[in-house]
């Protein structure tokens, strides 16, 4: 070999590699600068010696080639459509009737997002894309392969094992921020901007100069392979083996074993959907094991394994008036879009969240814009997108405050986190009163006879700094106080005195640890049993409770550490609150399986599994749902998962009955 054509072949492979760590796997490991004084030189090359042309070679990226008309070309493999559904109902009628189909046999299912974009199905031959075709009418589709190639998530060259020939289905989309970059610039440039990303995607596919779909941020997300032999038994597993061969797959798909956790899935991404850096309307359930989907096969129209769910939302578009900041108990910051108000689900809207900093920069949200405003599962309407047709010449990018609108002090935003904070957490007024109405709620000391409102009043007053002060209030303090009638300061007086009876875990939760929660306190109370040991454990300790990780336990530290917040427990543990497990709590309670891991599979003769869970809880233990090389004991029921005893055994789990349980608890 020349010495041009290794240099040639080693700057391909090279810059195939940082193209794939940008856009595959969002981790450049140089700077982009860099990237393209690497392309320049290989460009140059290219053109010094044209006799080493390779259709792959990543300075194809950039597009050129025009296709006047797209060729109309058959699938290998049809491309369906999916069946819709609107409610929870539908998407259990469907798991009832794919289980009668099926027999008595446990279905797993992979989820995963619904990607908001166009369809397209990629073929490739020994590794190389051969063509990128569009759906169409499922049985042939255009050959869009020049444009697509400019995309740069696309791999026009398989790495690792790969099938001689399949095709690669999944969605040409463009991310937000991208969108938004887009028609920054158009209207710079006097052209109309776009109306959505879905749209713009699509269209973009077919333009007929592929060096303008190579300026367009988009992007290919992949959601299934189709061909012979591609040394998979599931769909989950094809995904994984996709992402090997340098596929940009979503790391967001999961496996679920039941319906349930399906519902799980479901419901996280109800809400945290807007958080994603590109749209999605839905979700996309599908049966795992390809050998049931094979047994279930297809309709004229769709498979029958697979199902898509679509969020509930209804959306509106209105005039941003103002974008206000809010300051929360924790000190986060979450700015707050004031509308003109609008009619919305049957509600009027006149405030949307905009979540972060983030969040506006990603949407390019401004004063003045015509945005999106969504309520989908979630009870505070979100913004979702702006209208860009319809964006006043004279705005301005929004500038995120930097400095606490309540008290003045700069915000901080720690590496990793989304959100702004006010660092005053002890003299910014929100944050006082927001952590002591934290206290008195509900599910927290539930104090009766005192609401927000009366806090608020009581704190203005000066009567109150914090929780602990609660307790030294008296009628007499209160009675001078407007619209404070005899009896309500009596009962407010009252209620700050029976709270002491509340347990050990509410207090806890009451206390307002950043992160830790109802569930949380109630793991940390059962672990911990007391306060003192609490507050003597380390981060590592803490982090053998379930469910405890790293954030959690640095967070439980920082608070005891901090001697402000060790005053006030000192000081509540002095007006006589709860700050161990009661006798009763304590009952059943011991170390027995401490540092011991289970997982609970099955049904069982004498325990319920809630109950079983429970039994390993109390004595110290832990449940996991996932049987690992940490694993102790695997207690397996009747009807076991398969896949669970052969992972047991792989790894030298001990597999128990119920009855060595049992045995093992002296019972
Ligand atoms: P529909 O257009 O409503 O028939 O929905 C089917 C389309 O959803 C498919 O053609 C895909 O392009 C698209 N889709 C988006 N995300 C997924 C996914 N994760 N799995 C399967 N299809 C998906
Ligand atoms: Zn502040």
């Amino acid at each position: 070999m020349s010495e041009a054509e290794k240099r040639i072949r080693d700057l391909r492979e090279e810059l195939r590699d940082h193209n794939y760590r940008y856009y595959v796997l969002d981790q450049p490991v140089i700077s982009d600068y860099e990237f393209d004084m690497k392309l320049k030189q290989l460009q140059q090359l290219e053109r010094e010696y044209p006799e080493f042309y390779d259709p792959t070679s990543p300075t194809l990226r950039v597009g050129g080639e025009v296709t006047k008309n797209f060729e109309t070309v058959a699938h290998d493999f049809p491309m369906y459509s999916l069946d819709n559904s609107y409610s929870v109902d539908e998407l259990r009628d469907w798991e009832k009737r794919i289980q009668r189909l099926l027999g008595d046999v446990p279905v797993a299912f992979t989820c995963e997002l619904k990607y908001d974009g166009a369809s397209i199905s990629l073929t490739y031959q020994d590794g190389i894309l051969a063509r990128a075709v569009t759906r169409g009418d499922g049985t042939h589709g255009d050959d869009v392969t020049a444009n697509v190639k400019t995309i740069r998530s696309v791999p026009l060259r398989l790495q690792g094992d790969y099938p001689d020939r399949f095709d690669i289905r999944g969605e040409i989309i463009l991310p937000l921020e991208g969108f938004a970059r887009m028609n920054r610039e158009r209207i710079e440039n006097g052209d109309d901007p776009y109306m959505n990303p879905r749209n713009t995607a699509s269209g973009s596919l077919k333009l007929q100069d592929s060096s303008l779909v190579a300026e367009r941020p988009l992007d290919c997300l992949l959601y299934g392979m189709v061909g012979k032999g591609l040394g998979a038994e599931t769909h989950f597993e094809l995904l994984a083996r996709a992402r090997k061969m340098g596929f940009k797959v979503p790391e967001t798909a999961r496996l679920c074993q039941n319906i349930d956790q399906v519902l799980e899935f479901l419901e996280y991404w109800d809400t945290h959907r807007l958080d994603l850096p590109y749209e999605t309307d839905g979700v996309v359930v599908k049966v795992n094991s390809l050998q049931q989907q094979e047994e279930l096969g297809y309709t004229a129209k769709s498979p029958r394994w697979a199902m898509a769910y679509k969020f509930k939302s209804e959306q509106a578009v209105t005039r941003l008036n103002k974008i206000t900041y809010q300051v929360g108990r924790t000190g986060a910051i979450t700015p707050v879009a004031n509308l003109e108000p609008v009619l919305l689900a049957g509600t009027t809207v006149k405030r949307a969240s905009l979540h972060n900093a983030d969040q506006i920069a990603k949407l390019d949200v401004r004063k003045g814009d015509m945005v999106f405003v969504e309520k989908g599962g979630e009870i505070i309407p979100k913004i979702t997108g702006v209208d860009f047709t319809q964006r006043p010449g004279d705005s301005e990018p929004t500038r995120y405050i930097d400095a606490c609108p309540e008290c003045g002090t700069p915000l901080v935003r720690k590496p990793g986190e989304a959100q702004h904070f006010c660092p005053n957490d002890t003299g910014c007024p929100p944050q006082i009163t927001g952590r002591i109405q934290h206290f008195i709620s509900r599910k927290a000391m539930d104090i009766e006879g005192l609401g927000s409102e009366t806090v608020e009043l009581l704190f203005q007053q000066g009567l109150i700094g914090n929780y602990a002060d609660l307790y030294t209030l008296t009628r007499e303090d209160l009675l001078p106080l407007e619209r404070m009638a005899e009896k309500s300061a009596s009962n407010l007086v009252a209620g700050v005195a029976a709270s002491r009876e509340v347990p050990f875990e509410r207090v806890l939760f009451a206390l307002g640890i950043r992160y830790v929660g109802e569930t949380v306190a109630k793991k940390l109370a059962r672990a911990y049993k007391n306060i003192d040991a609490l507050m003597a454990a380390g981060k590592e300790q803490l982090q053998e409770v379930d469910e405890i990780g790293e954030r959690i336990a640095e967070s439980v530290t920082d608070f005891f550490a901090n001697p402000v917040n060790r005053e006030l427990v000192e000081r509540l543990r002095g007006y006589g609150l709860q700050f161990s497990l009661s006798e009763e709590q304590l009952e059943g309670q011991t170390d027995l399986f401490k540092g011991k891991t289970f997982v609970v599979s099955g049904v069982f003769e004498s325990l319920g599994r809630n109950e079983l869970k429970k039994l390993i809880e109390d004595n110290g233990g832990k449940v996991t749902s996932s049987v690992s090389a940490k694993t102790t004991y695997l207690v397996a029921g009747d009807n076991m998962g398969p896949s669970k005893r052969e992972k047991a055994e792989k790894n030298g789990v001990a597999i128990i009955s119920e009855t060595t349980f049992l045995n093992l608890l002296g019972k």
